[in-house]
């Protein structure tokens, strides 16, 4: 069976007044990511290493921020539109791991929520998706809580 890898990397710049969702959880916390859509830095890691892995580009290519269509959209969505074109194109994901690199709030607490959602979202076993999160010892621009960063890596198969 041919298996290949796809990596996702992603960050986003954190502010007060938006909320916080990583993996489709809303996480309590004084700032939230800014973007277009609704800024799930996670979730954006792991489509673009998906989309990766199949060869189908970025999700800057499928869901453009110049589009008004995914002003505010849940990534959620995004995600289920990725997971279709992966099976169309006739993958199934094989493994993700993940890393969100947070100086706060503690994430702990949600990542087992986080593998949840995304597992369910993609329709996989449970253990599929790893979801893990670090802090840079206060260095950097995570570590200075500026923004939010996300490295995603998986690998798929073809169902052939
Ligand atoms: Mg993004």
């Amino acid at each position: 069976m041919k298996i290949r890898i796809g990596h996702g990397y992603d960050v986003h710049r954190l502010v007060p007044g938006r909320p916080l969702i990583l993996g489709g959880i809303s996480i309590p916390h004084t700032a939230g990511l800014l973007g277009h859509s609704d800024a799930d830095v996670l979730t954006h890691a792991v489509m673009d290493a998906l989309l990766g892995a199949a060869g189908l580009g970025d999700i800057g290519r499928h869901f453009p921020d110049t589009d008004a269509a995914y002003a505010g959209i849940s990534s959620m969505v995004l995600l289920a539109h990725v997971r279709r074109m992966l099976s169309d194109a006739g993958y199934v994901l094989g493994n993700a791991d993940a890393t969100i690199v947070a100086q706060k709030p503690k994430l702990a607490p949600y990542l087992h929520d986080m593998e949840a959602m995304l597992c369910g979202q993609l329709g996989v076993e449970m253990d599929t998706i790893n979801v893990k999160a670090t802090t840079t010892e206060t260095l950097g621009f995570a570590g200075r809580q500026e923004g939010i960063a996300a490295y995603c890596v998986c690998t798929i198969m073809h169902t052939d």
